[in-house]
Order: structure tokens, then C-alpha cells, then sequence
């Protein structure tokens, strides 16, 4: 598993180069991950444009502005009374807490394993391997990992790459990539695809089909 791991990260990087994600900075990274939840970041970009020119992307104004105006700053990225809540539980906990634990985070409302795995990884630089569905899409595909749990996903890139880092953040970062531009939801470019001669889906695709065996007369 470690080899397969290694090629496959390998691959993708060949592939698409070095991504250097997650965009944004700081508290950025934070706000990002909370109203990237159901959307794309299209939509995202939107908000914190907004939160930026309204000169809020700060816990001091965070914390200060009301609800309201705080869901009409993020309309973009979609429901945006829940994130706007969400939004104002997780600054609550970073004024009083500017080094949380994974439990700190968990502990907020609306915030999951993969919110919480983003701002530690990618905010505060903490070895927690982000899962998503993209990831699960691609390692599904690929006949690693069928099941639909976060925290055993997780543990098979955790147990099977060395604890870096800079490569927790690009691997995740590359399977992303692939996923919105090869592995897609329907219909993926399995023809075009790096890991194509690893992925079990596209080697069933391909299973050259035996006549000898078909129920179909002529
Ligand atoms: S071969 Fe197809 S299914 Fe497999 S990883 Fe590539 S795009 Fe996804």
C-alpha cells in the first residue's frame, strides 16, 4: 500500500505540478473551509471577496458583526444562514483559542471531521491528512478503500506515507485537482487518466470481453 500510496502521488504530480494549496492565508484558511461545505469555491471566492472589501476578515470583526449582515457578506457561497452561524461559532472559539485541538474543533457546532482536518493541516500546520469525497471517489475507483468512513480512510494515508507535512497538503491537493478534471462524478477521462494502470474501474472498463463465455447467439 505504501508503494501504490507513493506512485500515485507520484503520478499526479507529473501530471499537474505542484499545486501550493490551500488558496488564501491566515484566518482566510479558516473562513474558506467553513463555506467551501457544500459549494465549490468559485462561490467561495465570491464571499471572501466580499468579507474582504467590507474589511472583515479579522476575528475582531467576526465576532462584532451581526448575523444578518454577516449572511448577506457570504450569500454566495450558499446557505448562508447555517455557515454565517457556523461561521460566528468557530470565531468564538478562535478568540478564546488561537491553538485548537482537532476535539476543539469537533466540539463546534457545524464543523465535521474534514472542516476541522482542513483548518488543522492547512491553518495550523498539523499532521491531520484532509478526506473528502473527492478522495473517497478516486481511492473507491481505484480499489483501495470502499467503505464510506472518514477516519479509516484517513488512518490508510496516515498509516502507509511518511508524516510530512508539505506532503499531506499536496497530496490532498492533487487528488482534488484530479477529481474536478479527470476523476469526475460522471463520466470520468479514464483515457486520459495518470493512474489508469492502478485503477481497478478503469481495468474492469477495459476487461476485453469473452465471447466464449456470452449468453448472446448470433
Ligand atoms: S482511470 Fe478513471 S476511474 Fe480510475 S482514477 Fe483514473 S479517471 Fe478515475
Amino acid at each position: 500500500m505504501e508503494e501504490l500510496l507513493k506512485q500515485i502521488f507520484d503520478k499526479l504530480l507529473i501530471s499537474y505540478g505542484f499545486q501550493e494549496w490551500w488558496p488564501g492565508e491566515g484566518l482566510e484558511i479558516a473562513i474558506g473551509a467553513v463555506l467551501t461545505q457544500q459549494t465549490n469555491w468559485n462561490n467561495v471566492e465570491k464571499a471572501l471577496s466580499k468579507l474582504r472589501d467590507a474589511d472583515c476578515l479579522s476575528i475582531t470583526c467576526l465576532k462584532k458583526i451581526s448575523l444578518e449582515k454577516l449572511e448577506q457578506l457570504i450569500k454566495s457561497s450558499g446557505y448562508y444562514k447555517v455557515k454565517a452561524q457556523r461561521l460566528k461559532n468557530l470565531i468564538e472559539l478562535l478568540s478564546i483559542n488561537s491553538n485548537p485541538s482537532r476535539e476543539d474543533l469537533l466540539e463546534v457546532k457545524g464543523i465535521g471531521y474534514e472542516t476541522a482536518d482542513s483548518i488543522l493541516l492547512y491553518l495550523f500546520e498539523k499532521l491531520y491528512f484532509v478526506i473528502d469525497s473527492y478522495t473517497f471517489r478516486i481511492i473507491r475507483r481505484m480499489g483501495i478503500y470502499s467503505g464510506k468512513n472518514y477516519l479509516e480512510l484517513q488512518r490508510v494515508f496516515i498509516d502507509n506515507l511518511p508524516k510530512d507535512i508539505q506532503l499531506y497538503k499536496e497530496y490532498h491537493a492533487l487528488l482534488v485537482k484530479h477529481a474536478k478534471g479527470c476523476c469526475l462524478k460522471n463520466n470520468p477521462k479514464c483515457d486520459l487518466c495518470p493512474l489508469k494502470d492502478k485503477c481497478i474501474y478503469y481495468t474492469r472498463k477495459t476487461k476485453i470481453f469473452d465471447f466464449s463465455k456470452s449468453n448472446i447467439k448470433g
